[in-house]
Parts: C-alpha cells; sequence; structure tokens
C-alpha cells in the first residue's frame, strides 16, 4: 500500500515535471528554476534511480527536423562541494594512473546556461535528448552569431548577460528562456528581434571559451579564484564551471556512463554574487520561536534567476552589521540553494529590531544572536511546529504548511485536536470533500504506515533533537521511557554535550503530554535496537547491509529484521548499491531480484541466510 502510494506519487511528479518542461520549450515557463529543482530534488528522494533523472528530455521544435549526432552528446556530472570536486580528482588520478600516466593537465571552463547545439559548419542542431537533435541552423539567418566562425563543434546559444540585464530582465525571468524562444520560434517578437540586431545573441562553441589550465592540486587549491576570474571575462549566463581532463588517452580510457563523461565535472560554484538594494524586512517566526529576517530586495538577476527575498541569517547580523530599508547587499547563490546575504556594502543608521513578535505580540527576548517569542502558545510557532511533525513523520500527505494553517485558525491548534478530526469534521472547517477525505485517510495512513521511532520522537521538533540525535537516544532509552530521563542521563551518552543535554531534557519535559498521548494512539512504530541488546561482537555479519523479500518460513518479516539488526546486520527496506545480501523466502520480489542482479549483489535464500546467522550465534554462545 505504501508502495502503491509512493507509484503514485512518483508518478504525478513526473507528470508535472513533464508539464513544466513543455512550458519552459515553448519559451513560457510556469515556474521558476529553482521550484522546479526542488521538484527534481523531491523526485530523487522518492526515487533515485528514477530513469526521469537520467534522461534529457529533448526540446520538441515544432516543425524542425531531427538530426542523429555522430556521437551522443552527453550531460554533466555535478559536484557541489570541494569535496565532491577531491572526489573527481582522486578518481582520475587513480585510473590515469592504471595507465601509467602521472601528472595531469586539467582545463576549466565556464559552464554556460543556456541552449546547447553542435555547429558542424554546414547543420546546425540542438542537442536534444542527446542522441537525436534538432536541426536549428536557421538561428544564423535569424541573426545569432557564430563565436570564431562556423563549423567549431558543441556549443551553447546564449545571450550577452550586459545587454539581458540592460534591456530584458523586466520581461523575462531567465535569459536561457528568451533564448529557447529565439530558436524555436518562427515568428519572433519585439523585444527578440531588437537582441538579435543588437547582435546580442551568441553560439559559443566550447573551444572558444576562456579557460584555465593546471594541476589537480592547483585546481583544487584554487577553484574559488579560477571561478572568479573566469565568470570576470564571461560576458554570458553562467551557472558553474566545468572541469576536465586534456590528456586524450586518459579520456578516453576513462569513458562515459549513458548519461555523462567520466573525465570531466561541472562544478556548480559558489562564485556568483549581484548586488541590491532592501526594501524592506520582514521577521519569520521558526517553530522554536526564533526570528529570522527575510530582506525584500530590489528584484536583481542572480546565477539566471530573478531574486527579490533573501534571508539575512539572523536578528545579530541586522544590528551587527547595521541593515535596514535602504541598505546595500551583497547577495551570492550557491548551485540549487536559496540566495543568501554575503556582505554588507552600505550600512543604514538605525536598523529596526522588531520588540514584539509579528504573530503574537510578545516581547522578545535576545538569545546570543537570536531574538526568539517566548510565548510556547505563540501561534506562528505552533503552525510551525505542527508542520513540522508532518514533514518529519515522512509518511503522511496533505498537511501542508497552507493546510495546517487553516486548522490552527479554526482552533485545531495541537496534535491531540488535528489527530481527533473526521472526515466530516473536516468539511465542517470549510475543506472541500475530496480534501477531507483525503486528510483523514492521510491520519490514518500515517498511523498504519510503518514509520522508523527515532523519525517519530524527532517529528516533535524539540530543540537539539534532531533525527539523527533522535536515534542515538533511542538505542540507549525506550521510547516509552524517554520522557522520563534525565539531564544527566543524556550528557553519559557519548556524544551529548552538557547544554545539550539540558535543552534535550527541558523539552522533552514541555512535550511530555503530547508523546505519550501519541504513542498511545499506536502508531506502527520501527523500534530502533537497543545497545545493550545488540551483540555484535567480531562477527563479519555485523555492519553489513541486508534487503528480506518473499514470504519467510522463520515466520514474520518483522521478527526477522529485528533479529537481523540484534546481530548488528543493517536492514534496508529497498536493494541499492551499498547492499551485501538479498535474502530471498518464498514469492520473493521480482524488481528486488533483478535489481540486485544488475547491482551484482549477493543473493541468498532464507535456509542460508539462517545458517550464516546460526553461526554467529554459535560462535558466542559455546
Ligand atoms: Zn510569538
Amino acid at each position: 500500500m505504501l508502495q502503491k502510494k509512493l507509484n503514485d506519487e512518483t508518478g504525478s511528479l513526473i507528470a508535472l515535471l513533464k508539464k513544466y518542461n513543455q512550458a519552459y520549450r515553448r519559451g513560457k515557463p510556469l515556474v521558476s528554476d529553482n521550484e522546479y529543482d526542488n521538484l527534481l530534488a523531491k523526485l530523487k528522494k522518492l526515487d533515485p534511480e528514477n530513469k526521469f533523472l537520467h534522461q534529457v528530455e529533448p526540446e520538441k521544435f515544432e516543425q524542425k527536423k531531427q538530426v542523429k549526432h555522430p556521437s551522443p552528446m552527453l550531460s554533466t556530472e555535478k559536484a557541489y562541494t570541494l569535496d565532491q570536486l577531491a572526489r573527481f580528482v582522486v578518481r582520475v588520478t587513480k585510473e590515469a594512473g592504471e595507465i601509467g600516466i602521472q601528472n595531469l593537465e586539467y582545463k576549466v571552463t565556464p559552464k554556460l546556461d543556456g541552449l546547447a547545439g553542435r555547429d558542424d559548419g554546414v547543420i546546425f542542431a540542438s542537442r536534444g535528448n542527446g542522441e537525436v537533435g534538432f536541426e536549428i541552423s536557421s538561428a544564423f539567418a535569424k541573426g545569432v552569431i557564430p563565436i570564431g566562425g562556423r563549423g567549431l563543434g558543441p556549443g551553447e546559444v546564449v545571450i550577452q548577460k550586459s545587454y539581458f540585464k540592460e534591456h530584458l530582465a523586466v520581461d523575462f525571468e531567465h535569459p536561457r528562456n528568451m533564448v529557447v524562444g529565439i530558436i524555436s520560434s518562427d515568428k519572433l517578437n519585439a523585444l527578440a528581434l531588437k537582441a538579435l540586431q543588437a547582435k546580442a545573441v551568441h553560439f559559443v562553441p566550447y573551444k572558444e571559451l576562456h579557460c584555465w589550465t593546471g594541476s589537480g592540486e592547483h585546481l583544487l587549491q584554487n577553484i574559488k579564484t579560477i571561478t572568479t576570474n573566469l565568470f570576470s571575462k564571461t560576458d554570458y549566463p553562467v551557472d558553474g564551471v566545468v572541469a576536465e581532463i586534456i590528456d586524450e588517452a586518459v579520456k578516453k580510457y576513462m569513458g562515459a556512463t549513458a548519461h555523462h563523461y567520466r573525465w570531466q565535472i561541472a562544478v556548480k560554484s559558489k562564485g556568483e554574487t549581484a548586488i541590491t538594494r532592501v526594501e524592506k524586512v520582514i521577521w519569520q517566526v521558526g517553530r522554536t520561536g526564533i526570528l529570522t529576517p527575510v530582506l525584500e530586495v530590489v528584484p536583481v538577476l542572480l546565477s539566471g534567476a530573478n531574486i527579490r527575498r533573501v534571508t539575512a541569517h539572523n536578528a545579530g547580523l541586522i544590528k551587527k552589521k547595521k541593515i535596514g530599508v535602504g541598505a546595500e547587499i551583497e547577495i551570492i547563490r550557491s548551485g540549487e540553494v536559496i540566495p543568501k546575504l554575503e556582505r554588507v556594502i552600505k550600512t543604514v543608521e538605525d536598523p529596526v529590531l522588531p520588540e514584539t513578535c509579528p504573530a503574537c505580540d510578545s516581547s522578545l527576548n535576545w538569545e546570543n544572536d537570536f531574538l526568539k517569542c517566548p510565548n510556547h502558545e505563540c501561534f506562528a510557532q505552533i503552525e510551525q511546529r505542527l508542520s513540522h511533525f508532518f514533514k518529519i513523520l515522512g509518511n503522511i500527505d496533505w498537511f501542508g504548511i497552507k493546510t495546517v494553517k487553516k486548522l490552527v485558525a479554526s482552533g485545531y491548534n495541537s496534535l491531540k485536536k488535528i489527530y481527533s478530526l473526521k472526515e466530516n469534521d473536516f468539511v465542517n472547517l470549510g475543506f472541500g470533500p475530496v480534501q477531507s477525505k483525503n486528510l483523514a485517510q492521510a491520519l490514518s495512513t500515517s498511523k498504519t504506515a510503518i514509520v522508523e521511532d527515532w523519525r517519530f520522537l524527532a517529528a516533535f521538533g524539540i530543540p537539539d533533537l534532531g533525527k539523527g540525535d533522535s536515534r542515538k537516544l533511542l538505542s540507549h532509552y525506550k521510547l516509552e521511557k524517554i520522557t522520563q530521563i534525565t539531564a544527566k542521563q543524556i550528557n553519559k551518552i557519548y556524544g551529548f554535550g552538557n547544554i545539550t543535554s539540558h535543552s534535550i531534557a527541558a523539552g522533552l519535559q514541555q512535550e511530555k503530554s503530547i508523546i505519550n498521548h501519541m504513542l498511545a494512539m499506536n502508531f506502527n512504530l520501527e523500534r530502533t535496537v537497543l545497545q545493550s541488546e545488540l551483540n555484535n561482537l567480531d562477527n563479519n555479519l555485523a555492519g553489513k547491509r541486508i534487503v528480506l523479500t518473499g514470504k519467510m518460513e522463520q515466520g514474520s518479516r518483522a521478527a526477522m529484521k529485528s533479529d537481523a539488526r540484534k546481530l548488528g546486520l543493517l536492514v534496508q527496506n529497498t536493494v541499492n548499491s551499498k547492499t551485501d545480501f538479498l535474502v530471498t523466502g518464498d514469492k520473493a520480489g521480482t524488481t528486488k531480484l533483478s535489481k540486485a542482479e544488475k547491482l551484482g549483489i549477493q543473493i541468498i535464500s532464507e535456509a542460508r541466510y539462517m545458517e550464516l546467522t546460526k553461526n554467529v550465534g554459535a560462535d558466542k554462545d559455546p
């Protein structure tokens, strides 16, 4: 049932992404890039192996001829951190070493954010799905300028950044949308014609780009400077840099996956910044009462998106850096992350800090750099806490912040009250008939669908008690005992400091009645194994990852899972590349089997598994 729900969810997510892709290709995007990326990330989380994630959707240019590329135009693997880049360098060094090549040289170029294509001198084709693109040779007749001349191979159609900023930023959210419109449509609007006449739309072959070359060591040490320098020389929208190997023999040896070349990586930079002015400061109340300042700014183009809001971390910063209406700030956007305040260029005389909570009007307190609303019953905090519960619990749909706000406004301001609601009650609160049914169903499903006990505990949003620490705590104390433990007891567990221990103990006291109330509702909890039950001395199964599938002779799978955990095995629900064994019972799941086969994972029968684990026990209890 959970699986079916997941399938439904992935299905509708993909349908939505496809719809957005189509609109985007028509040059009329329905959502911002950020929003699109968020959806994509959500899909990745739900189903990391989904093939939608690995296919490049072809732009469907109507009335354009299809062209097969002589060799596929692949996409680029992405790195967002220095660590990921370092791993790439290690991998390249190792593989080059295998064919006796040392002292490798790397090349770094800006990663243009436009429409990819390939020009062989006669035919100009878009990348399409990588294998087959569309002939878009008419682009040059329209006035697209081929930089360096014709026939220079793969590259990108882009619009000059300076031109876009001056003439088009008001009408278009993203320069790439404009470019796609120019290439795909036969009727051009006045703005597009003007841009073409101004010779601002270019096809830039990758080999014509500015580049940096140097060793892997220099690359890792100086990536920031390299990026900044390349960006300053590039008057096109960029969304990072591309680092690659120059040596042809190494490139050939490393080859490619179906998706990307293995000798190349895109480094989504933390480099691009923009300067803007603060128009308004908004204060948002979080679930623990901490106020976060959000700056509304004069819209500014950054890494291709039009930015209107920037978070400014905390109230202390507003005070210290003297930020207020009229302040000039530099903002930064890294990868797919929301833009942040980088530095303040021009301060204001008197930054205005709120004295009372914007939600409940309570007087605010300072806690270090944070302004905090001390009222635990503050409705903004309650909304955030409830929404946090549903988000962290992770097995319940339909309870987003909008729904939660509506419930709180109608007086349903606690989990106890919300969980008492029936379908009819939702109708009476003004929810539509279908939504009411979904909401009631979701509440009941959240109780029956299996959920890890640490997730359940973390969902209460107790300060300093996130998912990792909940898990740690529950490996020492049972959930039923958790509201009785003292700061001293928590402090004794490795990894919990003195201050954290006190704040967790206080938080558990505060939420005691609701935790116990929810526990009494019999959620289908998967228990964390207590350290005291865990006897994983020196057996070679400890730490191995297993997946169980099919009907087991031993009895319930849940009991087998729990036994496996006691032996120190890590039990996974689905097969992935980290799985060590797939244990198969009667009528084993074919998806799991074929995936395990594909990944080369050892498949063992239940009988064999029992034999293996029996030996583990025998070793220990002679
Ligand atoms: Zn408040």
